[in-house]
Parts: C-alpha cells; structure tokens; sequence
C-alpha cells in the first residue's frame, strides 16, 4: 500500500442503510472474500477462500481495541452505528468473536451493526461470535443456484439453500436484529419470476426488513447495470405483498461530520468504496474544492485513480 499504514477505522460516512456511521474493517485490503460479485465495488476477489481457516492476514482484536481507544469520543458520539464490514467479508477474521467483543468493550452502548455476505452463518461459532452485534444485515441476492452463481460467483463451497439455512439460524436463535440486503442487477436478478421466488425466501425467513440496493458505484464487471426504477418499484411492491418491509436506496442524506479532510482521510476512505468528491464532502464537512485538491494530489502521487461509471466520475485507491 505505497508504505502507507492502512487503518481498520476509518469514516465516519454517511450510509444510506443506517446513517452517519464509523466503519470498522476486520480484514483489510486487499480484498478477501468467500464471493466474487459481479457489482463489488472492491474490484473482482484478490483473495479467494473458503473460510477463516485459510485467512492468515487480519486485523486482531487488541489493534482493534488500540485503534477504536483513539477515535475522538466527539466524533463517536456524533455516529448513529458503528458498522463492521470493509474490504471482504468480515466474517472471515479468524479471531472474529474476539474482534467483535473489542469493538462492543469500546462502543459501549453505540449500536453495532455487521454487514455479512451470508456464506458462513451456517457456521454456529460464526453466529455466536455477533451475539453482541445489534443488527445482522445478511446479504440474500438470489434465489435459486442459477442467479446465486450469476450474481455472487461463490469461491466457497455451497449452494444457496445452505446460505439460506444460514440465515435462518440465526434469526431463529436472535429473534431480533437480522435485516435482509438485497443487491438487484438489471436483466440478472430482477425478473418478477425472480423476485417472487426471493421475496418468498425472506417471508420463510421471517425477515421484517429487506434493504434493496442498485449499483451506484463502479462494479467489479463493467456490464452490471441497476434496473430501471420500475423493476426497483416492482421489486418493492412483490416483497411488500410478502409482508417484507422494503428500505431502497436513496441518496444518503447530507450528514456532515467535522473531521476535516486531509490525504491519508481521504485515502482511508476510497480504499474502502470509490467515492465521489461529494461523497467526501458528505463526509467531512470540506467544501467541493478542498475535496477535489486532495484527491487530485492523490492521484498525481500515484496512491488513487479516477474511474467513470454511468457518467459520474468516482475516486478509487490504486492497486498496486
Ligand atoms: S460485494 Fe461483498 S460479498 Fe460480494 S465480493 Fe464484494 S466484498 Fe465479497
């Protein structure tokens, strides 16, 4: 990474899901993931794995503990969630559960929430390990095998009903706190024959919140499109006719926090998600100008690039 040390803490940013949030990273880049979907934003898996038994590089419960410890307790206070996701699936940190107790000793009573590709909530120690998590958002893109290898392009072994069982365990065992993410692609997974199969799926699941996202960044394969609003309109009205409450995505709200902006900031923050410069002004409360000189600066060192997708021009780190 250039030399540069890279944090497991890093925004706040403003996510559309759960508002003004601290985003906790349990892997680091690049990225490392049991799935290659073809709309990460990420870029396609560097490191492909089964599970956390093959993961040797992550991020250990005590640097976690040292580098929350310096988060300034303003800047935590002002976050709605403190949410564990980052570059992979961070549900294959082999210390998780001890990952996940650092974080809650640290947050006290912040509420906490995961995001999780579902591929290995099957596993019993991998639920337990998030008893401490407020909200589970479990990712569910496809119904069937079909789309499930369209769509996630699974590394792991498994097929979708074992991602589905997964997830049923753990609403059964929580009882409270599972949320379902939903990832629609134009002409892949949004079909109506399709979205009465998944929405069936989340009703079995008795999942009360479904978050239906499109693609709003440059994905890992240049043909994935979002659907046209009337498929994201459809989509919502068969989940809701499935007694599914539906969340779609919205520009998130203007949320700025007061942390400034300088290189190594902004450096933390693409290398999680491209962003736009307003995405950065969101975030950080510097005017459009500020945000557009440090970026430029980032590219010209060589540490980011500039990537067009649909039009919208997007900063990302470079991978080197
Ligand atoms: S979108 Fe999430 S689950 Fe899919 S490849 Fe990227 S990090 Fe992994």
């Amino acid at each position: 990474m250039g030399g540069q040390e890279v944090r497991a803490v890093y925004g706040p940013v403003p996510s559309w899901r759960l508002g003004l949030s601290l985003g906790v990273d349990l892997l680091l880049p690049p990225k490392t993931c049991t799935f290659n979907c073809v709309y990460c934003q990420l870029g396609r898996t560097a490191r492909g794995v089964q599970g956390p038994w093959e993961v040797e590089d992550y991020v250990k419960p005590e640097e976690l503990r040292a580098e929350l410890a310096k988060v300034d307790r303003e800047v935590l206070n002002s976050v709605d969630w403190v949410t564990i996701s980052g570059t992979g699936e961070p549900t294959l940190n082999p210390e998780l559960s001890g990952a996940v107790k650092a974080i809650r000793e640290v947050v006290g009573d912040k509420r906490l929430a995961v995001l999780t590709n579902s591929s290995l909530l099957h596993l019993e120690e991998v639920r337990r390990a998030l008893d401490p998590v407020d909200l589970v958002v479990a990712k569910l893109d496809a119904a069937s095998n079909h789309t499930f290898t369209l769509v996630n392009r699974p590394i792991i072994s498994l097929g979708v009903e074992r991602v589905v069982e997964g997830i049923r365990s753990l609403v059964h065992e929580r009882g409270y706190g599972v949320a379902a993410q939903v990832m629609l692609l134009e002409d892949v997974n949004d079909g109506e024959e399709h979205l009465r199969a998944l929405a069936e799926r989340l009703r079995s699941l008795d999942i009360g919140l479904a978050y239906l996202s499109i693609p709003s960044r440059p994905p890992s394969e240049s043909h994935v499109k979002p659907p046209p609003s009337y498929k994201v309109d459809l989509a919502k009205r068969v989940f809701e006719e499935a007694g599914v409450k539906v969340k779609a995505f919205t520009e998130p709200a203007e949320m700025k926090s007061r942390t400034g902006l300088d290189e190594e900031r902004a450096l933390e923050l693409i290398r999680r998600r491209p962003c736009r410069a307003l995405d950065l002004v969101l975030c950080t409360g510097a005017s459009e100008k500020e945000v557009i000189e440090v970026l430029e600066r980032l590219v010209k060192k060589g540490l980011a690039a500039k990537k067009v997708y649909r039009g919208i021009t997007f900063y990302e780190a470079a991978k080197h």
